[in-house]
């Protein structure tokens, strides 16, 4: 018989828009083919206020590839819909917090039911940056200079705050990256120039999250590389994100035609190995399994290659850079798909 796999998606993050367009891609990549005959897909939807959504419903957002309006929160967050199928394995395609964060990830390993990429511990470092930068020190691989700030150094103490700006201004000077820890697709990320600029990004990314980062700014090219596996990862060909805009933000992400992908990348092969072995150490450092998007500041006037950030639960639309990273090594995408319910069933846990 086939596997029952339930495609989780939608979600209560930025990004729950493109996690719709993944989760049809999956769905459509388990249903054609080979695929077909050995998996049966249940998808479900999760509003962006939280409510799960069954079968008929999570159908209805796939074919369309838009969100659905939300029914009222009072019933039903996270609960199963009525008249659920037994799911054999969980596939879960949700950006950003309350969904990459591991959060979900709990409540699939409560349920004891296998599921596609990272655990708890993995999908909390992927997706705080400061804990990520932590393992990623302890693991010897090199990043810009930083520091950390909390909210509470920006909002409770009047004295503190003028000396936390002075304080960045020489140790990271300008230009510096302000980010929230817990978000992604440059949600809350300000690449600021100035004191007053300095002041402003850290009262705006202290709305969003209690621990911030500031970064120092680095001229560089973006080269990403995608990692497939579990104990013995493997890494793809490298790829690059080319853009005219002054930073890699929200627009220039979800706008289209605003971002070319380069796969493979115009570099040398030395650049391109070191950059592999890099994002194998960093999918190690943080604990990740399945998946991850390793991405990376390159410098090309000192050849320098600093890591940014991993991501545990990448776009996965068909033209995302995780699946074309992946296109380009020989691995097509129903076969990605493929292997990463394999390395979820490899990777469950046994009884006790
Ligand atoms: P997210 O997890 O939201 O993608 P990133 O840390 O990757 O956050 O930052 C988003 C983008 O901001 C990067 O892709 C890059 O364009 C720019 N950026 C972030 N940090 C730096 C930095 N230290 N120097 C230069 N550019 C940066
Ligand atoms: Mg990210
Ligand atoms: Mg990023």
């Amino acid at each position: 018989s086939k596997l029952r796999v339930g495609l989780l998606f939608g979600g209560r993050s930025g990004e729950h828009e493109v996690s719709i367009v993944s989760a049809g891609a999956i769905a459509k990549a388990l249903t054609t083919g080979e695929n077909s005959q050995k998996y049966e897909v249940c998808p479900f939807y999760i509003q962006k206020n939280g409510v799960w959504q069954g079968e008929e419903i999570a159908r209805k957002v796939l074919e369309s590839g838009s969100a659905e309006e939300n029914t009222p929160n009072t019933v039903n967050l996270w609960q199963f819909p009525q008249k659920s199928p037994q799911i054999d394995l969980w596939f879960p395609i949700l950006h950003g917090p309350n969904g990459e964060d591991g959060t979900i990830q709990g409540l699939l390993t409560l349920m004891q039911v296998p599921f596609v990429g990272s655990g708890v511990l993995g999908s909390a470092m992927g997706m705080d940056k400061i804990a990520m930068k932590t393992a990623f020190a302890q693991a010897g691989l090199p990043q810009v200079q930083y520091q950390t700030v909390t909210r509470a150094q920006i909002w409770s103490n009047p004295c503190v705050f003028p000396k936390l700006c002075d304080q960045i201004e020489t140790t990271l000077g300008y230009p510096c990256f302000v980010k929230p820890a817990n978000l992604g697709s440059s949600v809350g990320i300000a690449k600021v120039r100035s004191r007053q600029e300095l002041e402003t990004a850290l009262d705006n990314a202290a709305t969003y999250d209690r621990r911030i980062i500031v970064e120092a700014g680095v001229v560089a090219r973006e080269v990403e590389c995608a990692v497939l596996g579990n104990d013995h990862p493997q890494a793809s060909v490298v790829g690059e994100i080319s853009f005219n805009s002054d930073f890699y933000d929200y627009e220039t992400k979800y706008t289209q035609g605003k971002a070319d992908l380069l796969i493979p990348a115009p570099l040398s092969q030395t650049v391109v190995e070191q950059i592999q072995e890099m994002s194998l150490k960093a999918f190690a450092a943080v604990d990740a399994a399945g998946l991850a998007r390793v991405d990376f500041f390159y410098v090309e006037s000192t050849g320098e290659i600093l890591i940014n950030e991993i991501n545990t639960l990448p776009g996965f639309t068909s033209t995302s850079m995780y699946p074309q990273l992946w296109a380009n090594t020989g691995i097509s995408f129903p076969q990605l798909v493929d292997q990463l319910i394999q390395l979820a069933i490899e990777r469950q846990p046994t009884s006790d």
